[in-house]
């Protein structure tokens, strides 16, 4: 392992199963979820403080609004959530009639629209379902048949919407309309060796390379969409690596979640760390701020 890209827990909390890690610049803090506990964590790093937020059902994913607020995708549906007062607001469920399904990776697209997909709970079963909720709160479907979705992440140039369902080992590439969210010619680009694990949660950098978490796989990986080649590859502690994000002052701070459900007493004792959010300080690379939910397109 490269000792100056040494992971350090930011907390020393774990979580069954981390994710969505998001980093709010306007206050520099660093948010994420424990769905199978139904958290949501803030740490921040300038008090040095965590708080956790307790719902009443399974947290997928969230991304900030722009009034420092939260737009979240539920067990039962989209919700807006003020932390600070406590209130959940649910929007919409597109899911109310599929029982086996809860809500799984989401993430804001550059114009403010705020994109989450699900997965089945149980079973091997193409479930899943990618949706779009729209400023307006209109959803709409976007990609059907999925098997477990998660990692998404748009191109620097706003062209090219990226996509993981994990089953599938392969991040695909779709052309992307900024002005209506419509996405089209799909195509795959990076196929990970099973030998490496499952492609999880993702993030992009400045130079539009992929950063993607790997579950039972101790590692985030760094892959070049254009050529499916692996640039780089950063070790951890612990197996299930569930997502990452940049963040920091200068974006170049890469925060990774990760799991410890499903892991044996055994497999407890030899990564101790499992669950932990993970930052790893001045990484080398530089990531983009999060898009906001309801933000207008930015211009490149
Ligand atoms: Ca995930």
């Amino acid at each position: 392992m490269d000792s100056k890209r040494k992971p350090e827990v930011v907390t020393e909390h774990t979580c069954l199963l981390g994710e969505s890690p998001v980093w709010n610049a306007s206050n520099k803090k660093i948010l994420w979820v424990d769905i199978l506990q139904c958290e949501i964590h803030q740490y921040s790093i300038l008090y040095n403080k965590h708080i956790v937020f307790r719902l009443d059902q399974m947290v997928g994913a969230i991304a900030l609004n722009e009034s420092e607020g939260i737009i979240a995708a539920l067990q039962n549906g989209f919700a807006k959530i003020n932390i600070e007062t406590g209130a959940v607001e649910m929007i919409h469920n597109p899911e109310a009639h599929i029982i086996n399904n809860r809500f799984n990776d989401g993430k804001c697209d550059p114009a403010g629209r705020f994109w989450a997909g699900s997965m089945p709970v149980s079973g091997n079963d193409y479930s899943g379902n990618l949706y779009v909720l729209d400023k307006d709160l209109s959803v709409s479907v976007k990609i059907k048949e999925v098997g477990c979705s998660n990692g998404l992440s748009w191109s620097p140039d706003n062209k090219t919407f990226y996509y993981i369902d994990t089953p599938t080992l392969q991040v695909a590439a779709y052309d992307y309309d900024i002005t209506n969210a419509s996405i089209s010619n799909r195509r795959v680009v990076i196929e990970i060796p099973e030998v490496e694990g499952f492609p999880d949660g993702m993030t992009i950098d400045s130079e539009g390379m992929l950063w993607i978490a790997i579950w039972n796989g101790w590692k985030v990986m760094r892959w070049n969409p254009y050529n499916g080649q692996l640039l780089d590859s950063i070790s951890l502690p612990v197996s299930k690596i569930t997502s990452c994000t940049f963040g920091g002052d200068t974006m170049e701070d890469l925060y990774i979640t990760s799991a410890k459900t499903g892991l044996s007493e055994k497999e407890l004792k030899q990564q101790p760390l499992a669950g932990s959010l993970f930052v790893i300080k001045k990484c080398g690379y530089k990531g983009l701020n999060a898009f906001r939910f309801g933000q207008e397109i930015k211009k490149n």
